[in-house]
């Protein structure tokens, strides 16, 4: 299957590495090898979706889920000219971690209200209480985002 990526995508390099990322700086895809014959195969795809669309840098968390969903829908007509098919189900389940990730980022630390990201940052204003929070800068870094992964919240 990497052949047949390499073919399509002659200019974006694949490495074996620690997990499935894209990363835009170096236009290269690394990818786990013991997964690439089962769920990895379809994470290769949505990193391949997210090279394929040039993805390099977004403005908000909303804008990098709407992102997700465009290297899914790209990853999925690739899976067609390959002869495959990816799990409708796996990826409502991945971006729906990627819902849930943007939900905690954006609900205010101090009373709870879902507030909206400023632009050109990483922080949020809420309009209820007027705090102001600052989050961790995100990258394209897996199709799945873990509950376990920890937020720093930084009132400012
Ligand atoms: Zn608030
Ligand atoms: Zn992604």
């Amino acid at each position: 299957m990497i052949n047949e990526l390499i073919k399509i995508m002659p200019d974006i390099q694949f490495h074996p590495g620690e997990r499935f990322a894209w990363s835009p700086e170096k236009r290269i895809i690394t990818y786990t090898p013991d997964q690439i014959e089962a769920d990895g195969r379809w994470a290769l795809l949505h990193e391949t979706g997210h090279a394929m669309l040039n993805h390099k840098s977004y403005k908000s968390d909303l804008e990098l889920l709407k992102m997700e969903m465009a290297a899914w829908e790209k990853a999925k007509e690739l899976a067609l000219t390959l002869g495959l098919s990816i799990s409708e189900e796996h990826i409502q389940q991945c971006l729906d971690s990627y819902r849930d990730w943007l939900h905690r980022r954006s609900t205010c630390p101090s009373c709870g209200t879902n507030s909206i990201q400023n632009d050109h940052s990483n922080t949020y204003s809420c309009f209820n209480c007027h705090a102001r929070w600052q989050v961790s800068p995100s990258r394209f870094c897996r199709a799945y985002r873990t509950r376990k992964e920890k937020e720093e919240f930084v009132l400012i």
